[in-house]
C-alpha cells in the first residue's frame, strides 16, 4: 500500500452554544481535512484545526506546509513502513506540530487499515469505550451553573470549568458549581493561563479551605512560565496539570523532572501527532505521571484519533477530555467512533473507520493553494 498522493478541503461544524475561553469566544468549528490516497484504494484522513493563539498555526500555514513541504517527503512511501514515515513528517519541517498531526494521523488510519484493523488494536489494544468531561465555558455564574446542571443530568460525571477571566469572579464561579453539582460529578479547572502563580496559589488555598476538592487544576499560570507551574505545584494540594506548558516528549521529560505538573494534557495537535503523543504517554508512565488526553476545537476525524491512542494506552491515559465533537450540532463524520454525550465507543472498523463525511469537498494539491 504506497502513498500516491494527499487532497485537502475544509470542514466547518456549527456549535450548540458559542465557546468561551480566557483567550476566545468562537461559534463554530473548522479544520482543514486531509485524505491520503493510495495505490490500493484505500483512503486515510486527517484534520487539525486552526488553533492559532496555542500553537500558532492557521489553515493557510498549515494548507502550505502539508502541500509544498510535509506531502512531496511521503509521496511513493509504503504504508506499513509506520516508522520511515513518520520520521520523514516529523523532521520535514520545524514545529507546525497541527500541520504534521493531520497527515500523521491519515498516515496511522492507512497503516491500521492495511492489517484490517481498528488503529487501537494497532496500537496495543484495549477496551474500545471511554468516558470523556465536558467543558462548562466561562459566564456568568448563573448559566454556568445552569450548564453544569444541564451537563450532570445528560450523564457526565466529569465537568472542565473553564476560568481564567477575573480571580474573585472564578471563585465564585468554581464555588458556585461545587455547591450545585460536586456530590454528582468530578470538578476540573481550566484557567486557560489566566491567572498569576500568586493568585493560583491564593484562589487554591481559598477553594480548598472552603472544602472543594478539585480534580485537578489545569494551566493556571501562562505556558512558558514553568517556574510559575512548579511555585504552584510546590505549594497547593490540588493536583496541577500542564497544558500549554507541555507540547512534545522533551518539554514533558522538563516538567516532570522539575517537579511542574502532576498530570499532562497530551493533544495531538501540540505534541504532531500519534507518535509523540505515545512517546509522551511512555514517558510519563516511567515517572508515574498520569496523563488526560485531550482535543482542540476541532471535528470527530483527529478527535477520533486521540480516542483510539487513550483505548491503547489507558493505563496511563486515565482522564479523557474529548467532549469537542459533542459540543456541535450533530457530527457529519460517518463510521467509526460514536460520540454519545460522555460515552466515546469504537468500532471494529479496520483503522478510524470513517465511512464517509457530510458536506466536505476536497480540492486536488492545487486547487487548494486558493483555501
Ligand atoms: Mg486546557
Amino acid at each position: 500500500m504506497n502513498v500516491t498522493g494527499i487532497e485537502i478541503g475544509k470542514l466547518r461544524v456549527p456549535l450548540k452554544t458559542p465557546f468561551k475561553t480566557a483567550l476566545r469566544t468562537v461559534d463554530y468549528m473548522e479544520d482543514v481535512v486531509i485524505v491520503i490516497e493510495t495505490d490500493t484504494g484505500h483512503r486515510g484522513y486527517g484534520s487539525a484545526p486552526a488553533t492559532a493563539v496555542i500553537t500558532g498555526e492557521t489553515h493557510g500555514s498549515i494548507i502550505e506546509a502539508i502541500r509544498k513541504v510535509i506531502t512531496p517527503q511521503i509521496i511513493g512511501e509504503d504504508v506499513q513502513n509506520l516508522n520511515r514515515i513518520v520520521n520523514l513528517i516529523q523532521t520535514s519541517i520545524f514545529t507546525n506540530y497541527s500541520a504534521k498531526a493531520a497527515v500523521e494521523v491519515a498516515v496511522y488510519d492507512l497503516f491500521a487499515q492495511s492489517f484490517g484493523a481498528p488503529l487501537y488494536r494497532v496500537l496495543g489494544g484495549g477496551e474500545p469505550k471511554i468516558m470523556t468531561d465536558i467543558t462548562i465555558s466561562v459566564d456568568y455564574i448563573d448559566k454556568m451553573v445552569q450548564d453544569a446542571k444541564d451537563a450532570v443530568d445528560r450523564g457526565f460525571e466529569a465537568l472542565k470549568i473553564k476560568v481564567g477571566k477575573d480571580l474573585a469572579l472564578d471563585i465564585q464561579r468554581v464555588k458556585a458549581i461545587a455547591a450545585a453539582v460536586s456530590d454528582k460529578a468530578l470538578l476540573r479547572v481550566d484557567a486557560n493561563q489566566g491567572w498569576t502563580p500568586k493568585q493560583t496559589v491564593m484562589a487554591l488555598r481559598e477553594l480548598e479551605s472552603s472544602g472543594i476538592e478539585l480534580e485537578f487544576i489545569e494551566q493556571p499560570v501562562r505556558g512558558d512560565d514553568v517556574e510559575g507551574m512548579k511555585y504552584v505545584t510546590e505549594r497547593v494540594s490540588t493536583p496541577v496539570m500542564a497544558d500549554e506548558s507541555t507540547f512534545g516528549p522533551k518539554e514533558v521529560i522538563d516538567l516532570i523532572q522539575m517537579r511542574g505538573a502532576d498530570i499532562i494534557n497530551i493533544k495531538l495537535m501540540k505534541t504532531g501527532g500519534i507518535s509523540n503523543a505515545l512517546n509522551i504517554a511512555n514517558i510519563a508512565s516511567l515517572y508515574d505521571v498520569e496523563c488526560m488526553i485531550g482535543c482542540m476545537l476541532e471535528t470527530s476525524i483527529g478527535v477520533s484519533a486521540a480516542a483510539h491512542v487513550a483505548v491503547a494506552k489507558s493505563n496511563i491515559i486515565t482522564r479523557v477530555d474529548l467532549d469537542s465533537p459533542s459540543l456541535a450540532v450533530g457530527n457529519p463524520v460517518n463510521g467509526g467512533v460514536t460520540f454519545d454525550n460522555a460515552e466515546i465507543r469504537i468500532s471494529d472498523a479496520p483503522g478510524l473507520g470513517i465511512e464517509h463525511i457530510d458536506g466536505l469537498s476536497m480540492m486536488s494539491f492545487d486547487e487548494a493553494a486558493s483555501l
